[in-house]
């Protein structure tokens, strides 16, 4: 056999084990249905600014090791995710914090302000159990923030109404007693400078990587050149469906060029209302502060998935975590071939758990 490791994928899990393997001596081929490596945190350079195509990515995370093994590739910049919401011509700091509380109410000065206000509105779910994500956050923050900053948002992601979606989608929103606008809690945050794509590039110098292949083209062919496979595509796909499909949802991305310098002053804003449709925009330039006479942005719009489309985030709910399971113990019984990342294992990865995953797996997998 030519090769140690067939890798599908040039994503995050592909190009990390590529490495680990490369650098054992292994021989690897990757390969990629797209026409870049990458996968979702690809970053194509237009106007001197880096856009992330595949939405917005921010790097963050607690592991020492993985902030330690990014930056041996390239440097990091320090920039801190402080995302605006804005609700009809309101803006609003995210997540909530003091700034957010004080914005709300104009007589919020200190915490225990704050914390009055929203014990007086948390009162409405007293006795009562959460059981849906809209309780969930009237019992967290009260009606107004919910109906200023979460409903809208929340039902234009999800497609489905607040009452009929799981409370834990909500658990993941800090709510922070401090003037803090730093969205995450981790230790280590950035962006890779020079853009993501820079990043895998580096991950993957040295090795043999064929792009616009997609595995189920030629998958006999595939399987005799590798001793092993390591698969990151969808985990259905793979066993043919057998089971049925697994749903996710999509994004659409609508990117513009425009002519002017600085368009929102920020690099997200959530819009959180119904009054339009998408629930982001993104200004690309300032990730990196990227100088440019022109500005990037790109609106996301929440879509329904179909085959056709990019399956962006799974859904865990139990339908398809049920469905999941059924897929993961064949994947289990599967001969020399590893699974691995957010589709082959169908769960929400944030990039750092995937490159942990990728390590941990390397170094099992790997003498
Ligand atoms: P992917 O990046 O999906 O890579 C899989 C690759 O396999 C793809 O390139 C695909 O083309 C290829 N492939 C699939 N099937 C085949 C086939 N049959 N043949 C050949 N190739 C195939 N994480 C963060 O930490 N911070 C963020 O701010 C953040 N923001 C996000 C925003 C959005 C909108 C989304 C969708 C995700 C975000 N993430 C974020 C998560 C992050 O994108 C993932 O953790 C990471 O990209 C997963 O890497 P992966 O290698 O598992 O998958
Ligand atoms: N959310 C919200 N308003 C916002 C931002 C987030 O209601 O302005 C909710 C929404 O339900 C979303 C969840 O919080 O699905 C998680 O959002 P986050 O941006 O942290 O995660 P991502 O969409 O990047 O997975």
């Amino acid at each position: 056999m030519k090769y140690d490791y067939l890798i599908v994928g040039a994503g995050l899990f592909g190009a990390t084990f590529a490495y680990q393997a490369m650098k054992k001596g292994k021989k690897v081929l990757v390969i990629d249905k797209r026409n870049h490596i990458g996968g979702n945190v690809y970053t194509e350079n237009i106007e001197g600014i880096n856009v992330h195509k595949y939405g917005a990515h921010i790097f963050h995370t607690d592991y020492k090791d993985v902030w330690d093994y990014v930056n041996s590739f390239v440097e990091f910049n320090r920039y801190t995710n402080c995302p605006i919401a804005r609700y009809k011509n309101e803006i609003y700091n995210m997540p909530f914090n003091m700034n957010t509380f004080s914005k709300i109410w104009n007589d919020v000065i200190i915490p225990d302000d704050a914390l009055r206000h929203i014990n007086e509105e948390r009162n409405e779910m007293e006795g009562i159990e959460p059981s849906n994500l809209e309780e969930q956050t009237i019992s967290l923050v009260g009606r107004t923030i919910y109906e200023k900053l979460i409903k809208g948002y929340t039902e234009k992601q999800w497609n489905r109404d607040c009452k009929d979606l799981p409370a834990f989608i909500i658990k993941r929103l800090p709510l922070r007693f401090t003037y803090d606008n730093n969205y995450f809690n981790d230790r280590y945050q950035g962006i890779p400078i020079g853009g993501y794509t820079k990043l895998v590039e580096k991950m993957l110098e040295g090795i043999e990587v064929r792009l616009n292949t997609n595995y189920f083209d030629n998958r006999e062919e595939f399987n005799k050149l590798a001793k092993k496979i390591v698969y990151t595509g969808m985990i259905d796909e793979y066993f043919d469906y057998k089971f049925g499909k697994l749903e996710y949802r999509s994004l659409r991305f609508d990117t513009k060029v425009l002519d002017q310098d600085n368009f929102q002053g920020n690099a997200v804003v959530n819009y959180t209302g119904k009054e339009v449709d998408y629930t982001r925009v993104i200004e690309h330039k300032h990730f990196e502060n990227n100088e440019s006479g022109k500005t990037v942005i790109t609106y996301e719009y929440p879509d329904d998935w179909t085959s056709d489309k990019e399956p962006y985030y799974v859904i865990n709910d139990e339908k398809n975590n049920e469905l999941a399971d059924k897929y993961r113990k064949l994947a289990q019984k599967e001969k020399n071939v590893i699974f691995g990342g957010r589709l082959a294992e169908y769960k929400y990865y944030d990039m750092d758990d995937v490159i942990k995953s990728a390590l941990e797996i390397s170094e099992l997998e790997i003498h």
